[in-house]
């Protein structure tokens, strides 16, 4: 294979060996003379791929018995609307942790549906961002739950600890955090993940909901954003993206012969440790977030002298280093490292940052 590292955000690479076996059953899945994109989502060929995914990502994640495992359309932002329409009656609100960008376009788009308390928990100490200690957010103990984004995408925070809510409901957006390390889900009354980033191609959304919180959706949700519905149905009320699916299954197998969401975790704090500690070891480039706070997945950088961005870019692409542009909204640049970054391209990074400034000091 060429030695191309995409440090895109989403979409994301996804392993090689998954991408291997993909093309190698492309035309002709499982002596079927079909791809799988081909086959019946009712079909028996495919609920076995459906069902296999499932029960893997339950293995993967150690799904309790009481969650339903869905497998939705619509990405994170059909999350951002479906949470509220399904679990804010119109007698309560909601408590929203603003963290960074996504948690705050989750909540905007929450106030088209309910009465929303935006609780801002970011300062800056010490001319570094992080975030409060949960035990100080001023939660509202009647709210109907509380949504919070532990891994910024953009802004490159992760909170590690879950929030002690007291007995409301935790509502958890893991689009980019999902496998990447161990979670606790009985902790959570709903968590739901794009999976464009850790799980498989775009177009797939997990929701993974506690039995209790289903039936509650207000009248007006639209069919497919109803748990219940893609609950009784075994998220097939509609035509599910099945190719996707059958990708995230492949995903699913190869972390687990991977040694699990355990052995991912440790070769993901070591991936980050590295670019972060060349970071701050560096006059040339910083990250102004705190230790404690700072993204294994993505991770924020800029380069001091930021007339140099153009020529870092391109010069990483050329090197085969893609996507790291950061977000239009932070500027700098990112790397994203998910499970499928292998160390050895985050290795190549801190090689050519090296050289890079050397070039240019
Ligand atoms: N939440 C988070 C944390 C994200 O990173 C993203 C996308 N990058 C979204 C939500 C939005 O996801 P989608 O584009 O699938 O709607």
């Amino acid at each position: 294979m060429s030695a191309v590292y995409n440090f895109c955000a989403g979409p994301a690479m996804l392993p090689v060996p998954v991408m291997v076996k993909a093309q190698s059953e492309f035309l002709n899945w499982n002596n079927t003379g079909c791809s799988v994109m081909e086959l019946s989502h009712r079909s028996k060929e495919f609920m076995a791929v459906a069902t296999k995914a499932e029960a893997d990502l339950r293995q993967l994640m150690s799904i309790p018995d009481n969650y339903k495992v869905l497998f939705c359309h619509g990405g994170g932002r059909g999350q951002f609307s479906a949470v509220p329409l399904n679990l804010l009656p119109a007698n309560k609100s909601a408590d929203y942790i603003i963290t960074g960008s996504w948690s705050k376009a989750a909540a905007n788009e929450a106030e088209n549906f309910g009465l929303i308390n935006k609780i801002n928990v970011v300062e800056k100490v010490n001319g570094q961002r992080q975030i409060k200690d949960s035990s100080q957010w001023p939660l509202d103990k009647n709210a109907a739950y509380v949504h919070y984004c532990p891994n910024e995408t953009v802004d490159g925070l992760e909170l590690f600890d879950i929030p002690e809510t007291h007995g409301v409901p935790l509502v958890a957006d893991l689009s980019s955090t999902i496998l990447s390390r161990e979670i606790d889900v009985s902790k959570f009354a709903l968590i739901y993940a794009g999976a464009q980033k850790n799980i498989g191609p775009s177009g797939l959304t997990i929701v993974i909901v506690r039995e209790d919180l289903l039936g509650s959706a207000d009248v007006k949700t639209p069919c497919i954003f109803n748990y219940q519905t893609e609950a009784d149905n075994s998220s097939m009320y509609n035509t599910p993206p099945t190719y996707a699916w059958y990708l995230a299954g492949l995903v699913f197998e190869w972390l687990i012969d991977s040694g699990g969401v355990k052995a991912i975790s440790s070769i993901n704090k070591e991936k980050a440790q590295l670019l972060y500690q060349f970071v701050d070891n560096s006059k040339f480039y910083r990250n102004d977030i705190a230790s404690q706070h700072r993204s294994l997945m993505n991770v924020p950088f800029w380069l001091v002298d930021e007339s140099l961005n153009n020529a870092f870019l391109e010069q990483a692409k050329s090197a085969g280093l893609l996507a790291l542009e950061g977000h239009r909204m932070v500027g700098g640049m990112r790397a994203s490292i998910y499970n499928a970054m292998p160390i050895e391209g985050v290795q190549k990074l801190v090689n050519f940052m090296r050289e890079f400034e050397k070039g240019n000091s």
